[in-house]
């Protein structure tokens, strides 16, 4: 493992961050829990507590829906022209990039991933979002519709509107905090949405500095309100609230389902980007040089925390040795180590709750008679560490193969024809993601024809885009997040028709 003495200094601002107590944000005020309760997150490259952050829970929850419903109702949001609005979000994408590296340092230190990564996909991400979304709130637009009513008798003049949602409930996961925030607030915001934001427990700390750049970047308090606590609790009453009008959530199935429930009692509107178990194919007529470190990637990007990491590689038969044999080397030369360590090419798994998880899906792996070519198990006893792994010998029946892993896990099974694979390919609950590596162009779209799934990346993986729409299939969710399709999630159409003869 990488050694820790050659991580970089702290940058001053986030000694100083992690070092106070965190509040939560209600109608741009700084505020203790009304417990008065703290929790703490914790550094998953030492295990130990990083900082400490008000427990928000339901009467938490309670003001910070107050402040959304007043500032959407009778606050000066509404009335903001949406050229000044989009100016608003586009400022908040500047502001992300001025403190880029404070961004990037609390990622790593919160969530465990290598700085590198952060400094070069979570913090431009969030701030590119942010500006994409910028753009859509001057083009929130409605259609003139010719109607026939009344047999033409009479003339009408009818169109729609599209309006802001109301008050809306965000509550992320911890695999890409701050990211997942820019990914919820750059909708809603754009859609003159009020929001009522909980990150998660395990990694509260970029969306607390996020809340801090709300005033500069002039949007009125209220707007965002930022409640830090726990699923359980702040996140249930979140989802349960009467006066919220939309709920959007990423992380697991099972708890979208949770959600799913909370929200039957005011009928809210629910998005849910849930979890994957997403192929990840290589033909035999691939572009193996590429396909291997795309495959690699494909499920180790992110320590596999991603819910739609290649966690499900099949190759085909012919390949499958060299294909396989090339990823576990791949795997291999991976340096795991502290997120903070410029050496480290892996951090650890967020927190010692999801270590366990992931290595309890080993042992079941290697008891059902899967093979780990390499990696199999945890990496020394401080931190959160574990190998990259592939296994073999799998089976379709075997857990490792059906269930979400949620690490650094891949499990590889050869095929011989394209209509037996897109049959296994398909074969799960999940249908977040695929991809699909070959040089023969046809056989590509044909495959991403048969695929079931939210996003097909051919002779690519995890390529993401503000623009491009991504979600799931099946039970991977409802709805989409990014592109123009999230806005249609944000806004209510109202049809609007008036006889005119
Ligand atoms: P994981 O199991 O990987 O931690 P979760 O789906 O549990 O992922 O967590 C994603 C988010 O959902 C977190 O912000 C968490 O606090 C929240 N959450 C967990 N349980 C509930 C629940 N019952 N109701 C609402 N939110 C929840």
């Amino acid at each position: 493992m990488a050694t820790p003495a050659s991580a970089p200094l702290l940058d001053q601002n986030v000694s100083k961050f992690i070092a106070k107590t965190h509040k939560i944000l209600i109608n741009g005020k700084w505020v203790e829990a009304a417990s008065g309760k703290t929790f703490p997150t914790y550094n998953p490259a030492t295990g130990e507590v990083l900082s400490r952050v008000a427990e928000g829970d339901k009467e938490d929850i309670d003001r910070a829906v107050k402040a959304a419903r007043a500032a959407f109702e009778t606050g000066p949001w509404s009335k903001i022209t949406p050229s000044e609005r989009g100016r608003m979000i586009w400022k908040l994408g500047d502001l992300i990039e001025k403190h880029l590296e404070e961004f990037a340092q609390l990622e790593s230190l919160d969530n465990g991933k290598p700085l590198s990564v952060a400094r070069v996909a979570d913090v431009p991400l969030a701030a590119d979002l942010f500006r994409y979304m910028a753009g859509w709130a001057t083009k929130i637009e409605g259609n003139t519709i010719p109607i026939s009513a009344g047999g033409g008798a009479t003339q009408f003049l009818a169109y729609t509107v599209r309006e802001p949602v109301g008050v809306v409930g965000q509550i992320i996961p911890w695999n890409f905090p701050l990211l997942m925030a820019a990914w919820k607030l750059g909708p809603a915001l754009a859609t003159a949405c009020t929001i009522v934001l909980k990150p998660a427990e395990q990694t509260p700390l970029s969306a607390l500095l996020l809340g801090e750049l709300m005033q500069e970047a002039g949007i009125p308090d209220g707007v965002v309100n930022i409640v830090p606590g726990y699923g359980e609790t702040a996140g249930a009453a979140l989802s349960a609230h009467p006066r919220v009008d939309k709920i959007a959530f990423t992380g697991s199935t099972e708890v979208g389902k949770l959600i799913l429930q909370a929200a039957a009692g005011n009928l809210k509107k629910v998005s849910l980007e849930l979890g994957g178990k997403s192929p990840n194919i290589v033909l035999g007529d691939a572009d193996v040089d590429a396909a291997i470190p795309g495959a690699a990637s494909a499920i180790f990007f992110n320590h596999g925390q991603c819910c739609c990491a290649g966690s499900r590689l099949y190759v085909e038969s012919d390949i499958f040795d060299r294909v396989v044999d090339g990823v576990a080397q791949f795997a291999n030369n991976i340096r795991v180590g502290p997120g903070m360590d410029p050496t480290s090419d892996m951090g650890p798994l967020v927190s010692e709750e999801q270590m366990n998880r992931v290595c309890g899906y080993l042992e079941s792996g290697i008891s059902e008679g899967a093979k780990a070519l390499t990696g199999g198990s945890r990496v020394g006893d401080k931190g959160y560490f574990v190998k990259p792994t592939v296994l073999v010998n799998t089976t379709d029946k075997m857990k490792v193969v059906r269930e979400e892993i949620f690490g650094p896990v891949v499990t590889a099974i050869p095929f011989r024809s394209v209509e037996e694979l897109a049959h296994a390919a398909n074969n799960s609950n999940y249908g977040l993601a695929a991809g699909v590596w070959t040089r023969d162009i046809k056989k590509a779209h044909k495959l991403a024809g048969m695929l079931r799934a939210g996003t097909v990346w051919i002779n690519c993986y995890n390529v993401f885009d503000a623009a491009l729409p991504f979600g799931g299939y099946k039970e991977s969710g409802w709805g989409r997040e990014m592109g123009h399709e999230v806005l249609e999630q944000y806004t209510e159409v109202k049809a609007v028709c008036t006889p005119i003869s």
